[in-house]
């Protein structure tokens, strides 16, 4: 498939869905576009513009290391080339540079733990903060929050900076075979088995969490209706439309990335 090919995903359609049987370096390098526009996604309300926060995508051939951006390049001007691979074993092996440490402590027992996530995403946010300090799950509050339905949990240590693989396993383990993690007292941690649809359902987490800041004691909807909906709105192609609106919207021209 070829590069421009592979941009014209980018192209809303309710039954467009992410390519399948592209080889090995177009999958790469989508996995690399997404994750820059992901860091851009980000950087678009100003989420990590103190260098809080990162995105890891496996690498779809060497599956035992991951791509993150280089420590240093402030998220709006991410592009393909600032991606530095690391493999779990914290050794750099393709690009320059380094990659923030605590992606590394955190991401990488994730990717180890988990086949089946290619993405994961974790930055500090306006209610993903200050919801993860009551160190609780999500209650199912809006449409957002039932993505999350039987799919989340909670990080309860006071490791709110980490600095070394142990914590980074134990936050693998309050994962487990869930797509959120709450970090308390830190933030939101979301997976995907793609870079987009964990950037996609982030957005859901932290639209979920401010529900709940700005409205704790409102009506929560019953496990019943949450099961019912999930199915829906807590696919993975639902959180990869999301992150193809997130480019249209708050990027634009996803080649700025290239
Ligand atoms: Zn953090």
């Amino acid at each position: 498939m070829s590069t421009q090919d592979i941009y014209s995903s980018f192209e809303f359609s309710l039954s467009s869905a992410p390519a399948t049987g592209i080889d090995l370096e177009a999958e790469r390098l989508v996995r690399k576009q997404e994750t820059a526009l992901g860091y851009r996604i980000m950087a678009s309300w100003g989420w990590g513009a103190d260098g809080s926060g990162h995105i890891t995508a496996r690498d779809p051939e060497d599956t035992d290391s991951f791509w993150s951006l280089r420590y240093g390049i402030p998220f709006g001007e991410a592009t393909v080339q600032d991606l530095v691979r690391v493999s779990h074993g914290g050794n750099t092996v393709e690009g320059t540079g380094d990659i923030n440490p605590a992606a590394f402590c955190i991401h990488a027992p994730i990717h180890a733990n988990r086949s089946d996530v290619v993405g994961a995403i974790h930055t500090h946010t306006p209610y993903g903060t200050p919801f993860s300090a009551l160190a609780t799950p999500l209650p199912m509050n809006c449409q957002e929050a039932v993505a999350f339905h039987g799919t989340q949990g909670v990080f309860e240590g006071e490791e709110v900076n980490v600095t070394d693989l142990a914590t980074g396993r134990r936050i693998a383990d309050a994962l487990g075979t869930s797509r959120l993690v709450i970090l308390a007292n830190h933030g939101l941690l979301t997976v995907g088995t793609s870079v987009a649809s964990a950037v996609g359902f982030y957005l859901n987490a932290e639209r979920a969490a401010e529900v709940a800041v700005k409205v704790p004691d409102g009506r929560v909807i019953s496990p019943a209706a949450a099961a019912k909906t999930h199915p829906s709105v807590g696919d993975e192609l639902n959180g990869w439309h999301i992150f193809q609106w997130l480019v249209r919207s708050r990027v634009g021209d996803p080649t700025v990335v290239n």
